[in-house]
């Protein structure tokens, strides 16, 4: 292979989303991982505004209504086709290669990545999108993590009832605090209940999410399960190699109160890109430089420390008040949810999102969130 522009460790939503965008900047860019070219086995949900960050040929299941702790959300809520999402990154253009990456040497000229078999691939940047084993930036995080743990399984639309209706999405549906129901529509006419527990340290188990969901729902035949387990707090800040840009989960990008990065994902891999291949017109650590500037540059910064102090202030809630603050943010401006929940360059949108709820909460709660910054995760 001759030596690469970009070569890319991982082919996860953040793996292939950087990769199309950097062939977009016309760079010869390629895909490592165990498991390039396969299907996605996670269920993605993305905001309905966070749709246009797809590929061409991508489809997606839209919720025809959402709801948030029994609020009807303004706000659009589509789960990806995993086959035409990834279909449509493959058909891009980006080389694949099927392996899996050992390490990498980085030098003033760029890199060598260093695979399981042997290869030794050379290129001027690489981008680790290696998820939380975070490959090439420091490995997985240790010790006893806040973790958003869920147990899901997937039913025919013709088999729920309420709270959950046919073609909607349901967030937080409070049954027995601390956890709640996630329900969305899938391609296919199928439906997926998953009882979540958004953040404990460690956390909730499986059998006690099954248990709770069973107790709930009833007996069910299920077409599929999934299980959810992913650390909340991975640092912002991994290791990093001159010539090496962490990029999603493997670069903190998972919101650290609500466990997404899939639509910010979307939403940065062309600035990365883009960065990168600006700076690739002086040499590969500049434009490695450029490529990790545009993922943390100060206001998503900022916004992941408010969001940091968000999840501790919910760890320090008493389970029963969940859904009080949850009902108190769900009831906030739209343009306020909207900000703490999705977007990265609005410090001042996310710190006021955080007042209105401090706000409208009754003093217990609001006692708690002040001495929560006293028990920092991890
Ligand atoms: C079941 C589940 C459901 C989730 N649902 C949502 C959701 O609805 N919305 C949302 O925004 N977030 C969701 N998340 C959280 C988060 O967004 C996901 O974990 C997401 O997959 C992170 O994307 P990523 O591309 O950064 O990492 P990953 O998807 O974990 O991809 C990492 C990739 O790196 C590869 N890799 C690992 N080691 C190596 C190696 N040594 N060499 C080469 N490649 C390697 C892996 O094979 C994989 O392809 C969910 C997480 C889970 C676990």
């Amino acid at each position: 292979m001759e030596r690469l522009d970009v070569v890319v460790v991982g082919s996860g939503p953040a793996g292939w989303a950087v990769a199309a965008a950097c062939v977009g900047e016309g760079l010869a860019t390629a895909v490592v991982g165990p498991k390039v070219g396969e299907v996605w086995g996670s269920t993605f949900g993305v905001w309905g505004d966070q749709v246009d960050g797809l590929p061409m040929g991508a489809k997606v299941k839209r919720a025809t209504k959402v709801w948030g702790s029994g609020r009807e959300l303004r706000r659009g809520y589509a789960v990806l086709d995993n086959p035409s999402v990834v279909a449509a990154f493959r058909a891009i253009g980006v080389v694949e290669v099927v392996d899996k990456v050992v390490t990498a040497e980085f030098g003033p000229r760029g890199a060598t990545v260093v695979l399981g078999s042997g290869r030794r691939v050379a290129c001027a940047v690489v981008v680790d999108a290696s998820g939380f084993r975070r490959v090439l930036s420091g490995g997985p995080v240790r010790g006893t993590r806040v973790e958003q743990t869920a147990y899901g399984v997937v039913v025919r639309s013709s088999d729920v009832g309420p709270p959950v209706h046919s073609g909607e999405a349901v967030f937080m549906d409070w049954g027995l605090p601390p956890t709640f129901l996630y329900a969305v529509p899938l391609p296919g006419d199928r439906v997926l209940l998953e009882e979540t527990s958004l953040a404990a340290r460690p956390g909730i188990g499986w059998g006690e999410l099954k248990d709770r969901l069973h107790a709930r729902i009833g007996p069910v035949s299920p077409l599929a399960v999934e299980r959810v387990r992913f650390p909340l707090d991975v640092p912002a800040t991994p290791v990093r190699h001159r010539g090496c840009v962490p990029f999603g989960a493997a670069a903190g990008m998972v919101h650290p109160a609500t466990g997404y990065s899939v639509g910010d994902v979307l939403a940065t891999a062309p600035r990365v890109a883009t960065a990168i291949a600006a700076g690739l017109a002086r040499d590969p650590v500049t434009a490695a430089g450029a490529g990790r500037a545009a993922v943390w540059s100060p206001g998503p910064r900022v916004v992941h420390a408010l969001r940091r102090y968000g999840l501790r202030a919910l760890l320090g809630l008493p389970p029963r008040r969940l859904p009080e603050f949850f009902g108190a943010f769900f009831d906030l401006p739209e343009p306020l949810q909207r900000a703490y929940l999705s977007e990265r360059e609005r410090p001042r949108e996310v710190a006021a999102a955080m007042l209105g709820v401090f706000r409208a909460v009754p003093w217990e709660i609001r006692r708690k969130l002040l001495v929560s910054r006293h028990s920092p995760p991890g």
